[in-house]
């Protein structure tokens, strides 16, 4: 990939066509729409990271949902996920507000940026591993330029993780093989940085309490510590 700053970078995936796919179904659901969005634009484009340029702390999703970031063009903007998310970075002191309705919301990230390891919403939530291989270049591009101020990752479930380990590889950190596996509470260093694992913040895993917002906070905290961010004082 040729070289450019972050900007450049989101600027060019925005306009990223390699998936028919991928392509096709951001589209369709930007032009058929939710009843509850009949009158917004969608965005219907690849989402590109969020967060400033010189993050410490990077957290890394899935990809982006139908009905939020694909309408917002803002990752985990605009649905349930974002909601557990960005009210969690809020309480511990990470972000300027608790709630992402839309790009232009003013919602300031603190040292982190959020990205994920596909930038088109996929049907039902779930790229294919071609889909994912595609979009790795991205991701490998996004880690090469953050490298200079990022010292902690959380990665958010188990399909992050496993799409992470290869673009950290080639980015140039020695990941250890074999993969380790991952786990909530998982801590991986990777010399320079470290990886955190963190169960989704998808409403299959908030809605049954299998990830609380204590438990994503402690975890947000903990990567806080280690990437020399502030954060508001420990109350659970
Ligand atoms: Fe491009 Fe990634 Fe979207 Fe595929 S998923 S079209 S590689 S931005």
């Amino acid at each position: 990939m040729d070289s450019g700053g972050l900007a450049e970078l989101d600027d060019r995936i925005t306009g990223c066509r390699a998936c028919p796919r991928l392509v096709e179904w951001r589209e369709e659901v930007a032009r058929t729409k939710r009843a509850a969005f009949a009158d917004e634009t969608y965005w219907g484009r690849p989402v590109p990271g969020f967060g400033p340029a010189d993050a410490s702390l990077l957290i890394v999703g899935l990809a982006p949902a139908a009905h939020g970031a694909n309408r917002t063009g803002r990752m985990f903007t605009g649905d349930r996920s974002g909601d557990v998310l960005y009210t969690a970075l809020y309480d511990v002191g990470l972000a300027s507000r608790s709630t992402a309705e839309s790009a232009d919301d003013g919602l300031t990230l603190y040292g982190v940026r959020i990205t994920s390891p596909v930038h088109c919403a996929p049907p039902a939530n779930k790229p294919t591993p071609q889909e994912r291989d595609a979009c790795r270049p991205w991701l490998v591009r996004e880690l090469e330029l953050l490298r200079p101020s990022l010292r902690a990752v959380v990665v958010l479930g188990g399909f992050g993780w496993q799409a992470a380990l290869p673009a950290f590889a080639e980015a140039g950190w020695a990941v250890p093989r074999p993969r380790p596996a991952f786990a909530h509470g998982a801590r991986l260093s990777l010399g320079s940085i470290e990886l955190f694992g963190c169960f989704h913040v998808s409403q299959r895993n908030t809605f049954t309490g299998r990830l609380t917002p204590a438990m994503l906070r402690h975890v947000l905290r903990t990567a806080a510590a280690v990437a020399g961010l502030t954060t508001t004082p420990y109350a659970g």
